[in-house]
């Protein structure tokens, strides 16, 4: 026997799910089940594709049965599937390997609300069997190989392993129930709970029991107990069957019975093609994104069947990574049963299925955005991954334009693009947006007082990603996006009267040249502004050149070696401060002036200053003299 220990993320995740999760211990048959179920699908596809599988007798199903005496009580899930070896068993269940797991954890210890649904979305599902087993029993035997291994753990310092004898190939899972399990060892509890989760799965559950019968009269009465076995689902391809026969209810249920998510889903779409092309897809979009959402290792929620036959639920190409948050079923009944995974990837067949399964969604979800409120609840989780999808995916750009939302001065919420132009004056030239990272700050950055000024409306675009998507887009319709942040901002917008009032440069030139000597090295340029009413100076950035956020991204990702993009300070003739500047004698002043201008401006674009505390001095050396 070898004794090893749980690696420390199990250990943690052990000690919430016993101590914290309460709601929904039943799920944990819903688990055992699912598992069961994907280790059948396994073997079925090696049956019909390895030659050296092709003669084993594969009965597929799943057996449970309960034990209720006085010495305990456990309940049993065997499966005739592809089982495990020892090495499988260390790997399997004694590690959870995505990451994500680690902020699954903190979110959980988190005053986040405890709830066992989230156990699901992590893969950690069989761990779910120790908030109802104080021990647990895990035989099984691979396909394939002869030797069989006996895994007990009691969830508390880790397992042991030991060689064992077992028949046939598969796995038998035995729970030994703790108090809060006991009330599952019974066929009602078992049947309930089976019919409410696992209805679907597509291989027989039979549950066994034993029924008691009284034989014989008065005295001689004996009771016997005579053991049986009913099979609990319906043990069909849910996907298969005829739309017309399915209610959304029975969508939310089969949802359930292979997400390893517990709410009901946001939406599904059921596509049964025949003709050109045969398949069946059943896609569904769940209400909360999954939380490995932006992780590069996140799990595909497609599983690909060919003629009902599991093939991969491993194939992050069957999607576009945008629709990463999409879990389903696609079943193809013209490709072959052993396509490799190269295959796979250049297969006109999927190629054409994944088409249409985009389309088709964003459609849906195009349906769904002519309700507002319910569409911004789905945009509220996944308007980002959408945000890619509309900076990657050229071929759907009509859909996908539809589809993004941006804060905009003119609303409280989002707005579409299509209602930014619908409001917009028929002589406006484009669609005028702002980028940075907070929204409140950008709602009152000088940047945007001329637009305000002038009733045009700019959209907040707020999302670090909006840096690249809305640039890489260019335009929406006829209209060009104008970023609010360059150099050149708003120069079509000055009317000719404007231009009238506009400074002559000779007469500002000496004084420009002055501010420039103060900043030296820190500014590309300094410019008298056109666009500023109320605030003195702000920094943009020059019409090529990467925004700061870009610069930040930039750095963020490892870039090292950044383009000399030095911000332009454009500065307000008209403002108070700016006049008072013009009559300055004392060149100390001038200077300490020029310097808080910068730094004003720097603060407002959410950037650092360099040095704080000469900021302050400067500020306290102004507001002692003017007090
Ligand atoms: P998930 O099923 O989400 O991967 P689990 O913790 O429930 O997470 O299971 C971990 C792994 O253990 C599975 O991915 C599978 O490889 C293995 N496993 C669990 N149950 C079985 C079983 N009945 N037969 C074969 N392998 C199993």
């Amino acid at each position: 026997m070898t004794k090893h220990v749980f690696q420390t993320e199990v250990n943690e995740l052990l000690h919430l799910i016993i101590h914290s999760l309460y709601s929904h211990r039943e799920i944990f048959l819903r688990e055992l089940v699912s598992n069961a179920s994907d280790a059948l699908d396994k073997l079925k596809y090696l049956t019909l594709t390895e030659a050296e599988f092709k003669k084993i007798n594969f009965d597929p199903k799943i057996d449970i049965s309960f034990n209720d005496t006085k010495d305990g009580r456990s309940i049993t899930i065997s499966d005739t599937g592809i089982g495990m070896n020892e090495a499988d068993l260390i790997e399997h269940i004694g590690t959870i390997a995505r990451s994500g797991t680690k902020s699954f954890l903190s979110e959980l210890t988190g005053d986040a609300k405890k709830d066992s649904n989230l156990i699901g979305q992590f893969g950690v599902g069989f761990y779910s069997c120790f908030m109802v087993a104080d021990q647990i029993e895990v035989i099984s035997r691979k396909a394939g190989e002869k030797e069989a291994y006996r895994w007990v753990s009691d969830g508390k310092s880790g397992f042991e392993i030991e060689p064992t004898v077992k028949k046939e190939t598969g796995t038998d899972i035995t729970l030994f129930l703790n108090d809060e399990g006991k009330e599952y060892a019974n066929r009602w509890s078992i049947t309930e709970t089976l019919k409410k989760y696992s209805n679907h799965i597509a291989f027989p559950i039979n549950l066994s029991y034993e029924e008691s019968r009284f034989d014989g009269e008065g005295d001689a009465k004996k009771e016997i107990k005579e053991r049986k076995t009913e099979q609990v689902n319906d043990a069909t391809a849910f996907w298969k069957k005829p739309k017309s026969s399915l209610k959304k209810k029975d969508y939310n249920e089969f949802y359930k019975t292979f997400s390893n998510d517990y709410q009901d889903p946001a939406l599904h779409v059921h596509t049964q093609a025949e003709g050109a092309l045969d398949y069946t897809t059943l896609f569904f979009v769940p209400e909360k994104a999954p939380n490995d959402l932006f992780y590069a290792d996140y799990k595909s929620g497609v599983k690909l069947y060919v003629k009902r036959v599991f093939i991969t639920d491993d194939e992050k190409e069957l999607l576009p990574t945008y629709l990463r948050f999409v879990k389903g079923i696609i079943d193809s009944e013209d490709l072959p049963l052993n396509v490799s995974r190269e295959i796979l990837q250049q297969n006109r067949t999927l190629e054409n299925i994944r088409k249409a399964s985009v389309k088709k969604l964003l459609k849906s979800f195009q349906a769904l955005s002519k309700n507002e409120k319910n569409y911004i609840k789905f945009y509220e989780q996944f308007g980002r991954p959408l945000k890619e999808g509309y900076f990657q995916d050229r071929e759907n750009r009509e859909l996908l334009e539809k589809l993004v939302r941006f804060k905009s001065t003119k609303t409280d919420g989002y707005t579409s693009l299509e209602d930014y132009v619908k409001r917009m004056p028929e002589d406006q030239k484009g669609i005028y947006y702002i980028t940075g990272d907070n929204e409140a700050t950008l709602r009152r950055s000088p940047l945007i007082e001329m637009y305000m000024q002038k009733d045009i409306e700019v959209l907040i675009a707020d999302d670090e990603i909006d840096e690249i998507i809305i640039p890489g887009a260019a335009k929406y319709g006829d209209h060009d996006f104008k970023s609010v942040n360059r150099s050149d901002a708003g120069d079509e917008l000055k009317k000719d009267d404007d231009k009238e009032d506009e400074p002559d440069e000779k007469a500002t030139a000496p004084f420009i040249k002055k501010v420039k000597t103060v900043l030296g090295e820190r500014v590309k340029d300094v410019k008298v502004s056109s666009r500023l009413t109320d605030s003195p100076s702000v920094l943009v950035t020059d019409t090529n050149d990467p925004t700061f956020q870009m610069q930040e991204m930039m750095r963020a990702m490892g870039q090292t070696e950044m383009p000399d993009a030095k911000p332009i300070l454009e500065i307000n003739l008209d403002h108070p401060i700016l006049k008072k500047m013009k009559d300055m004698r004392k060149s100390k002043d001038f200077d300490n002036a020029t310097e808080l201008l910068y730094e004003q401006a720097l603060l407002l674009e959410g950037m650092k200053l360099e040095n704080p505390a000469d900021f302050v001095k400067r500020l306290n050396d102004i507001l002692a003299k003017s007090l």
